[in-house]
């Protein structure tokens, strides 16, 4: 088998094997969420029932993947699986070295991988990271987007200060799901999120809402602002060449805007949000539908 060379960086303090390290992959998206499985030898991924982590997943072969050690150092290989093997959003061709916090993706599971230093540390800051992000996108989770919103909603009234939200909901996302399949509809709902956290501030949040919804808190923003907003990324979602296996797929955004009334608490600001997202929704879609 052909092997890249691959040098994992371990940090200092924590040399030994990586079985006396306690590597592991937690996996973090998923039917499974939180499960961590410590790598000995080898650990195998698929629908077989003899497989170390066995799931019932229709988009996971049989036999789908297995990460192991060797030389000293932990490899992830496809093991010829239909849907292939990702790490950190690139299939891999031969097996690949993992170093620390590298995301292996079959199918519809993702499984991020824990080497070095404290392994209960870094696992329970990785479950801390599971209740307030997003395991498939990365972006923050609903949860944490209310309790963001209640948060800036509160300081900006003591402050007087305007503050507004953009709920953005993808078109017909049904029928890409339907056309090209769950996982294409997965990697659309990634780079979605990606294309819109480039454009969001610091102090600002991109949180995704539901499914295919995703929030955008805007503080220090008005409706004007925040209408402008909007309609960048909009276009540039518009814009965007989303192209999988050399087919260009056209991917479109329904935007709701509202901005903060005086006795506006977060679920009024939420509620006048979705009305305009309804009604983007009933003017043709690819819009963006202001309070
Ligand atoms: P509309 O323009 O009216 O919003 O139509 P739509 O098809 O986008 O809306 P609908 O609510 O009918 O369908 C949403 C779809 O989003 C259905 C659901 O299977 C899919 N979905 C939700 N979460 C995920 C996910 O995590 N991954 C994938 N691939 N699909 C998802
Ligand atoms: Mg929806
Ligand atoms: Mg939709």
């Amino acid at each position: 088998m052909t092997i890249e060379k691959t040098i994992i960086t371990i940090p200092a303090g924590t040399q030994g094997s990586l079985e006396e390290q306690n590597a592991c992959v937690v996996q973090i998206y998923g039917d499974g969420l939180g499960k961590r499985y410590p790598i000995k030898d080898e650990v195998t991924i698929g629908r077989s029932e003899a497989s170390t982590i066995a799931v019932d997943v229709p988009n996971v072969s049989r036999k789908h993947a297995r990460i192991f050690l060797d030389q000293g150092r932990c490899w992830v290989e496809d093991l010829g699986s239909t849907n292939g093997t990702h790490v950190n959003d690139v299939e891999i061709g031969s097996p690949q070295c993992l170093a620390n916090g590298d995301l292996v993706t079959t199918g519809g599971l993702v499984f991020k991988f824990i080497v070095g230093g404290n392994i209960e540390a870094l696992y329970h800051e990785e479950i801390y990271r599971l209740t307030i992000l997003d395991g498939l996108t990365g972006v923050h989770n609903k949860r944490f987007f209310l309790e963001f919103l209640d948060r800036e909603l509160a300081r900006a009234r003591r402050h007087g200060r305007p503050l507004s939200l953009a709920l953005l909901d993808l078109d017909h996302f049904k029928t890409i799901n339907d056309t090209h399949g769950h996982l294409v509809g997965d990697t659309t709902l990634k780079r979605v999120a990606h294309l819109i956290r480039e454009r969001v501030r610091q102090d600002e949040l991109l949180a995704r809402y539901g499914g295919e919804e995703f929030a955008v808190v805007l503080p220090e923003t008005d409706l004007e602002g925040a209408v402008i907003f909007a309609e960048m990324i909009r276009r540039q979602i518009e814009k965007y060449s989303f192209t999988f296996d050399g087919q260009d797929i056209s991917v479109t955004v329904s935007v709701g805007v509202a901005t903060m009334g005086p006795d506006d608490d977060a679920a009024a600001l939420i509620g006048e949000a979705d009305n305009r997202l309804y009604e983007a929704k009933n003017t043709g879609r690819n819009c963006v539908r202001p309070q």
